[in-house]
């Protein structure tokens, strides 16, 4: 095969690679969303025989020899070919490396475990789910083995969701935020300053709170032609392309905060994926590089932007009108301090900004311990009771609210958690060096959120894959150094809570 050839291969591969990622994508969206309980029984088989077309698409002898043709005249080919040459050969090198039957088995394993964790969370049912997660963890584990037979597994795994992350990376990084959030969590919480908004207890209609979404996701500037909303257990995001990315929700009607930062969170991942380049959409470049980078995003917009002053005085015209008989006496100072009310809590994806990597380190001490061995599925729910107790210093009153809160492990996402940690950090950064470019805080006043889109589009989102997530972060805002973030934390809850430093 010669190089012109190769490229037309390309080109064939790319649509139908895309095609199959598009269809299986629908029908997991459908799957969470809008489809019958029952519907998993032939979920499971249809997902299946399209992972293994996906496979075998993959591993097809005129693919590899395809891409092995471009990979070995990398030299010949422009900068954005030269880059999926690359990427495509490290995916067909790690994907062959694993059996077919283990690859397709894993799939539908991911798929039907998904399902019975959503059952066992709404009921409380650890022990159905345990014998799925077992395998889970057992299978993912063989999996990374058979990727890299001489690595740490568990290295593999955070790998997969953050390039070049290790644990021994992992544990310097939750080391440093340790020494600086533990000791300001303990000043925050023995500080008499009071932070809890009566005004925010009580009912809250949901008819309301959608209409509050549909608003929030028109001032950060999603486009409605592109991005829609929908409601699930556990909010996320999923795209297809930069033509149709889908966030989803979760309504509590005694929490009006819960849905609206968890809007903010998907629609700055949304944000990243509806801006990724022209040229690369749809292609083996399309999309955001990788977790770390992606939550980088979503916790930027949910907590630099969402629980900042600014942002609370620019959303409270809205509520105010919307809910005049609850929130007529609300003031933009009282609800920055409500949104930024601080103390160890049970559920991660609603922990206040200090907290929120205290929940990630215990996740990633859980993980390592089942990749290790020295734990199993049996007991997790205990180890999960005592690492809380460890690092939040509170009881777990049932499982619901420990260990089957999270749907990462159901689909097989072991070593993502690190991600948000990282991505959290990096945003202090990101803060520091937008604030060169513009006044960050003036924009947010102004609701002009197009300065914050383009700062990213420019810097980050555009490029999709075309650069490892750690070069891209360093183009950006130079190294990674944790203390900014520490110092970004210290600064705002030393004021909230009226510290002295
Ligand atoms: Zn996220």
């Amino acid at each position: 095969m010669n190089v012109k050839e190769a490229l037309n291969g390309l080109k064939k591969f790319e649509e139908q690679s895309f095609a199959l990622g598009h269809a299986m994508g629908l029908l997991s969206y459908d799957s969470s969303t809008v489809a019958p309980k029952q519907s998993v029984k032939a979920l499971t088989v249809t997902q299946g025989e399209l992972s293994r077309m996906s496979y075998e698409l993959t591993t097809a002898p005129e693919t590899a020899e395809m891409i092995e043709t471009l990979h070995a005249n990398a030299k010949e080919l422009d900068f954005v070919t030269a880059r999926k040459a690359e990427e495509l050969y490290r995916d067909l090198d790690r994907i062959r490396r694993i059996p077919k039957d283990l690859y397709v088995e894993y799939q539908k394993l991911c798929v039907e475990s998904d399902a019975v964790w959503h059952d066992a969370k709404v009921n409380n049912d650890y022990p159905s789910f345990k014998p799925l997660l077992q395998r889970i963890f057992d299978m993912t584990k063989q999996i990374a083995l058979c990727i890299e037979p001489g690595k740490d597994p568990y290295d593999t795994q955070l790998d997969n969701f953050e390039r070049g992350l290790t644990a021994a990376t992992c544990e310097k990084f939750f080391d440093t935020l340790k020494k600086g959030i533990v000791p300001l969590l303990g000043k925050v919480t023995s500080s008499p300053e009071q932070v809890r908004e009566p005004l925010l207890e009580g009912v809250f209609p949901v008819a309301v709170q959608r209409d509050f979404s549909a608003y929030v996701m028109n001032v950060m500037g999603l486009d409605p032609e592109r991005s829609v909303i929908g409601e699930t257990e556990h909010p996320f995001t999923t795209d297809f392309s930069k033509y149709d990315v889908r966030i989803t929700t979760h309504y509590h009607e005694d929490d009006l905060l819960s849905s609206m930062y968890s809007v903010i969170h998907e629609g700055g991942h949304a944000l990243y994926e509806l801006n990724i380049g022209d040229e690369l959409t749809m292609s083996c470049l399309g999309g955001g590089v990788s977790m770390g980078i992606h939550e980088s995003q979503s916790r930027f917009y949910e907590n630099i932007i969402g629980r900042s002053r600014e942002f609370c005085g620019l959303i409270l015209p809205w509520l105010r009108e919307h809910f005049p008989d609850r929130l007529s006496a609300l003031t933009q100072e009282r609800l920055y301090r409500a949104v930024n009310a601080s103390a160890p809590s049970l559920i991660r994806t609603e922990a206040d900004e200090l907290t929120y990597c205290l929940h990630i380190m215990v996740r990633f001490e859980l993980e390592r311990m089942m990749f290790a061995g020295n734990i199993t599925a049996e007991d997790l729910p205990a180890e999960w009771n005592r690492l809380y107790k460890e690092y939040l210093g509170i009881d777990v009153p049932d499982d619901r609210r420990g260990v089957l809160q999270d749907s990462h492990w159901s689909f097989g996402g072991i070593g993502y958690f690190p991600s948000y940690a990282i991505g959290s950090a990096y945003g202090a950064q990101y803060l520091d060096e937008m604030n060169k470019s513009f006044n960050v805080a003036d924009a947010v006043s102004a609701g002009n959120f197009s300065l914050i889109a383009d700062w990213f589009r420019e810097r980050i989102w555009k490029f999709g894959r075309l650069y490892d997530p750690t070069e891209l972060f360093n183009r950006v805002c130079g190294q990674f150094r944790p203390e900014v973030y520490i110092k970004y934390l210290e600064n705002k809850f030393n004021v909230i809570y009226g510290l002295t430093t």
